[in-house]
Order: C-alpha cells, then structure tokens, then sequence
C-alpha cells in the first residue's frame, strides 16, 4: 500500500463550536482510525475535558495536537480547499458533494500542495450561514431526508472512511489540475470584502439587500478557483470602477488619489 501520510498532512478536519467533549474525543479516534491526525477546535464549549480524551479512546496524540483557534475564518485562512459538512441539504449558495464526489477534489488539491480543511458544525445547530460562506462547497451525506442528522463524529468518521476507502482503491497520483493553485480562502475573502465595498461605490444595489446577490457572487466566484495572479487583475479592475465612481461623485475632481489600490502589477 503506498502511504496515505501525504494526504494527511494536508488535510485538516475542524470542529465548529463543539459542545460535547465527548464528541471531540469521537471525532479524533474516528480520524486516527482512517490514518489521519490532523484536528482543529474552533471555540469548544468544553475543552480540554476529560470526557474527550475518554472517547479518545487511545487517540490521545490527535487531541494533544489538536489546534484551538477563535473563530472558522482563523481556521481555514491558508486552505486553498475547504468542505463544509451540513446535515441539511439546503438552498446554500454551495456546489454540494456527497463524500465520495468530495475525494478526487480533495486528493487533487492536497497533491498539488495545497492546505485542504474538511468543516463540522455544532451538534444542535450545525453550521452558520455565515460559517458556510467560507465553504468552497458543501458535503452531503445523504441519509434519510426525513431524519439526516448525525451524530457529529460519526459524520467525521463516514468523511474519513471515503477518504481512505479512495486512496486504498486508487493510490496512485490523482488527476493533474491546473498549474497554479487556486488562491487561498484569507485571499478569497479579502477579495469578496473589496467586491463588496465595489458594488456599494458603484451603486449597483440601488437600495435593494446585498445579501443574495452576494451569496450568488460568492458561488460564482468560488466555482472558478481564480490563482493569485487572476485575483489581483480582478481587485484591480474593482479599485479602477471604485476611482471612477469617485471621480464621478466629486465634480472638479480630475486625477485619482495616491494610495488607490494598485491596478493589480498586470
Ligand atoms: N441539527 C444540525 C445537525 C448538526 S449535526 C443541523 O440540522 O444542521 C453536527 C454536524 O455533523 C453537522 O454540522 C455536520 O457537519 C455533520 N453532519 C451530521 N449529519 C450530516 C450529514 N447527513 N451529512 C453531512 N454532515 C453531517
């Protein structure tokens, strides 16, 4: 069998508000199981507990190394992939997986080099809209529509079980993608904060919500996987629209101000 450790040094499963310890402990036993180790906690209720490390069940090393931040977008700001798990099939803005359609992308991505982060929600309320956002798509596991919940770590375990059933099944390298990584989740965000800003400046809501234009925004904008290079042509082409809706908006005005964000260096 060739080893499954490079996957796994790439790969993170992060832990959104946990509220049982025991959980977290569930959760690293089910990671450590299926080869991988790598856990992050954004703000536990409960944690360190010594329930989690009684359902670590002797997966301690994953708990003793396991990263405790404030808050998802501190979780996933160097990812250049990220899958939020929901158990709700919902109207999200979100190209959805099932576990199995979630391997190839997150193989691809990980070989390449790339930070990978796999995302769970809270036990009673799941993942925020707002936490879903930082998503690049969405996994589904499709159990009973009438009943879809489950238990958090064993959500944990069926991501991790398709990971490995799909690196056993075909070790070999996954298929090539294109030369330059997409840019990371920190630099999407920055971008859709200045596309934000953009479109205020311009007056393209004209009054009406921001809210779902930008969620469509987001899609679209995610679907694509723009590199670095291509996202700063495209917050240059946003900084030139934000200029001249300035210039337009001050009559007299002829030259743009020093300091405007650079044109992007293409
Ligand atoms: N009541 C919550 C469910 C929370 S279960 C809700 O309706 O959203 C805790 C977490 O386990 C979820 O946030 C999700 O990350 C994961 N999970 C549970 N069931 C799942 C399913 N069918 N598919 C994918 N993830 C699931």
């Amino acid at each position: 069998m060739t080893d499954i450790s490079a996957l796994a040094a790439r790969l993170r499963f992060v832990l959104v508000r946990t509220s049982q310890p025991g959980n977290i402990g569930a959760a690293a036993r089910a990671i450590r199981t299926m080869g991988f180790g790598r856990l992050v906690l954004v703000a536990p209720q409960r944690y360190p507990d010594p329930e989690a490390t009684a359902f670590a069940a002797g997966a301690d090393a994953v708990l003793d190394a396991a990263v405790i931040v404030p808050d998802l977008q501190t979780a996933v700001a160097d990812c250049e992939a990220v899958y939020g798990a929901t158990a709700r099939q919902r109207a999200v803005a979100l190209t959805e997986y099932t576990p199995r359609e979630m391997v190839a992308p997150v193989r691809a991505a990980a070989a390449a080099g790339g930070e990978v982060a796999l995302v769970f929600g809270n036990e009673r309320t799941g993942l925020e809209n707002d936490e879903l956002a930082l998503c690049h798509g969405a996994v589904h596991i499709p159990a009973a529509p009438d009943y879809s919940s489950l238990n958090l770590a064993q959500a944990v375990q069926v991501l991790a079980y398709e990971l490995r059933v799909g690196f056993l099944d075909n070790p070999s390298a996954p298929p090539p993608r294109q030369a330059d990584p997409p840019a990371s989740a920190g630099l999407m965000e920055g971008f859709f904060e200045h596309l934000a800003t953009a479109l205020d400046d311009i007056d393209f809501h004209k009054g009406r919500s921001p809210t779902t234009i930008m969620l469509r925004l987001r899609k679209l904008f995610l679907r694509a996987q723009p590199d670095e290079r291509e996202l700063r042509v495209l917050r240059g082409i946003l900084a030139d629209a934000q200029r001249m809706a300035r210039l337009a908006g001050s009559p007299g005005r002829t030259a743009a101000e020093p300091g405007d964000t650079p044109d992007g260096g293409l």
